[in-house]
């Protein structure tokens, strides 16, 4: 196997919120030489009100409305004094004087002349980069050659999308132009934000540091791109329903997906894309326990198991429409998906037959809707019967080896029935890697339980 050379390292929030969480980073990264490109995140959450530090900035930019539009009792004064304490407590415990930084960020905030967007933009960037400022002169004060890269300076291109930037191409020759490894050189860089062609400064879409990593990491063809974070990575089912579940070694990019659209949430998506494209694998691993060694994942994998996770997600609702003849008459499902779109609700999936359909969304969305979206349904659609069905939970389980084999739906089903659980729908997906089993939410943490003990400690693994 060739060996590793280049490692491009993210670390979020929590790993980066206390003295002894960059201490641990600093270890982690002197372990290491291949480690030679560190992102980091803001740092993490505040010691008072456990908000993230973005937050605050977010706060303090649109002078206290964001928190109170959310009914969360902080204003900007009390944002603003979070975020200088918490860089303060950094600087101090760390050993760095707290004048270069502390006093650069107050001048950044209170000096800011810009407006609505451009200004949100600005105050949310400097979390990431002060904390890459302070970060980089610890890794110095701890012995490390360390080079500061800062997205406005070595031309991370961004649209002018101020809150939620696309990365232009150009960003991708400016790095490969600006990176170039000299003296052992270790590159710190702040994550999340960029510059625009107008030299404005821009962010990415919330935990975008994610996807300043996977960026960094296809401009360079890094070998690997090791996302750290505070769990061990990706559990086959989440831990806070069976806290025995294990963490799955490998997964690909595609069954990550699966998992994550259906209520896992480890990673910004788009800072897969471009690992994805160019087949760098991405190392989910554990600040707080570095030695394990995290999810892999990749473009392919030896289906040596038919599943590898199982997910659910809950507070689900079905609309089951009746009209007789429905599935002979052109065009109804693309009208009724239509009005789906014009409520702004997105659907999943939609088993259908004859004389019936269902549309499965997520509770939440028809709140405030309901009614409205009922009565379009009949007067546009001209339908028998309307039945919604609420407090649904979908279990979907994942694996390429269902592809392979699919008699493992049969034992899933099974070990339901020994147990007395019935389903309200069952669907498997078209790539044939995932299928999702409906039931009602009150059982659905057991029915997860009975899946995960029959498919994944006591089937195939
Ligand atoms: N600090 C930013 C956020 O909270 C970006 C990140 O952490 O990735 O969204």
């Amino acid at each position: 196997m060739k060996e590793k050379e280049l490692v491009v390292c993210k670390f979020g929030g929590s790993s980066v919120q206390n003295p002894t969480q960059i201490k641990k980073i600093t270890q982690i990264v002197k372990e290491d030489n291949t480690r030679k490109v560190v992102v980091v995140s803001a740092p993490g959450r505040d010691e008072t009100y456990n908000q993230k530090i973005t937050d605050h900035l977010l706060n303090c930019a649109t002078r206290g409305k964001y928190f109170s539009e959310q009914k969360i009792d902080i204003s900007h004064e009390q944002s603003f004094e979070k975020i200088m304490g918490k860089f303060e407590y950094l600087c101090t415990g760390l050993d760095i004087s707290p004048k270069g930084i502390v006093d650069a960020l107050k001048k950044d905030l209170n000096n800011c002349s810009l407006n609505d967007e451009k200004r949100i933009a600005y105050f949310l960037s400097r979390g990431e980069h002060y904390n890459a400022k302070l970060i980089a002169l610890y890794f110095k004060a701890s012995g490390l050659n360390v080079e500061l890269k800062l997205p406005e300076e070595f031309g991370f291109m961004l649209s002018e999308d101020y809150l939620n930037a696309k990365v232009l191409e150009p960003s991708y020759e400016n790095i490969k132009k600006s990176f170039d490894f000299k003296e052992d050189t270790l590159y710190v860089v702040p994550g999340f934000y960029g510059i625009t062609q107008n030299k404005e400064l821009a962010v990415l879409s919330r935990g975008g540091s994610d996807l300043t990593g996977g960026e960094l990491s296809y401009a360079l063809d890094a070998d690997v791109y090791e996302n750290w974070t505070d769990t061990n990575g990706v559990y086959e089912v989440d831990p806070r329903v069976i806290p025995k579940a294990n963490v799955i070694p490998r997964l690909t990019f595609k069954e990550l997906r699966l998992l994550s659209s259906k209520g896992f949430n480890v990673f910004h998506f788009n800072a897969m894309l471009n690992c994805k494209k160019s087949k760098i694998p991405i190392n989910i691993k554990n600040t707080n326990n570095p030695t394990h060694e995290g999810t892999l994942i990749l473009s392919e994998r030896v289906p040596m198991e038919d599943l590898v996770g199982i997910a659910k997600l809950d507070n689900m609702a079905s609309i089951h429409i009746q009209k007789d003849m429905l599935g002979e008459e052109i065009g109804f499902s693309a009208e009724l998906l239509k009005i789906f779109g014009e409520f702004g609700i997105n659907t999943y999936h939609y088993p259908t037959d004859k004389d019936d359909i269902a549309i499965l969304v997520e509770q939440e969305d028809l709140k405030g809707n309901i009614n409205n979206l009922r009565r379009q349904i009949e007067k546009r659609l001209k339908t028998d019967n309307i039945y919604v069905t609420y407090n649904l939970s979908i279990i979907t389980l994942v694996g390429i080896g269902l592809k392979e084999n699919s008699f493992t739906i049969v034992d899933a089903i099974t070990a339901l029935k020994e147990k007395n659980i019935s389903f309200e729908m069952f669907d498997m997906s078209p790539s044939k890697i995932s299928f999702h089993i409906g039931v009602s939410q009150a059982i659905s943490d057991i029915a997860l339980e009975i899946l995960h003990e029959k498919m994944l400690v006591n089937g195939y693994k």
